[in-house]
C-alpha cells in the first residue's frame, strides 16, 4: 500500500501549505507492506511501515490513521529506525494521548483505539505492526472526524497540541 500527499486531503491543518506543496509535486508519504498470509482463527497479520520525513506547514508527515474493523483487536508496534510518535484515541473513553515510537521500542495500541503514526525526525521512520488476522481496518471513521491531537514543530521541536488550539493559533498568526 502506497500513500502520497494527495491521498491525505483533509488530514493536515494547514490547507494552504497543503495546496502549495501539492502544486509542486505529490511526494510519497508512506508505504505499508502487509503480510496477510495466515487467515485462520488465532493467526497474526503483520506489516512493515515506512513513513517519510517532512512537514505540511508545521505539521509532520503522518499516516491517515485507522481503527480496526473488529474494535476489540489490539496491535503491537515495534520501532526499527527513525524517530516517531503515535497518536492514540480511545473511541469509548474519548481519551487521547501521544507516545514515542522509536528504534528498539514498542507501542501497545489497545482495542477500540484509533492510531496514527507521525515522523518527527529527519530520516524515514520504519516500524512493524503486528495484530490479529481478524482485526481488519476502518479508515472511514477517522477520515470523517480526524484526531483530536496534532504533532507540530514549534521552536525546532515536536509539540503535541489539541487540534482546535492549533487551528486557533494559526488563525491568530494570519491576522
Ligand atoms: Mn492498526
Amino acid at each position: 500500500m502506497v500513500r502520497h500527499l494527495s491521498d491525505l486531503r483533509g488530514a493536515f491543518c494547514d490547507t494552504e501549505a497543503y495546496a502549495q506543496l501539492l502544486a509542486h509535486s505529490d511526494p510519497l508519504l508512506y508505504r505499508v507492506t502487509n503480510i496477510e498470509d495466515h487467515v485462520g482463527e488465532g493467526d497474526l497479520h503483520y506489516g512493515l511501515g515506512i513513513l517519510m520525513p517532512g512537514k505540511v506547514g508545521d505539521e509532520y508527515f503522518m499516516t491517515k490513521g485507522h481503527f480496526h474493523a473488529w474494535r476489540p483487536a489490539a496491535e503491537l508496534y515495534i520501532g526499527l529506525r527513525g524517530r516517531g510518535m503515535m497518536v492514540l484515541e480511545n473511541e469509548r473513553t474519548g481519551e487521547s494521548n501521544a507516545v514515542a515510537l522509536e528504534a528498539n521500542s514498542t507501542v501497545y495500541v489497545p482495542g477500540h483505539t484509533a492510531h496514527r503514526t507521525i515522523n518527527i525526525g529527519h530520516e524515514p521512520l520504519v516500524y512493524w505492526g503486528v495484530l490479529s488476522s481478524a482485526a481488519g481496518h476502518d479508515y472511514g471513521s477517522v477520515a470523517r472526524r480526524n484526531f483530536r491531537l496534532v504533532v507540530v514543530e514549534a521552536d525546532g521541536k515536536p509539540r503535541v497540541m489539541e487540534r482546535q488550539e492549533y487551528l486557533k493559533q494559526m488563525e491568530g498568526l494570519q491576522r
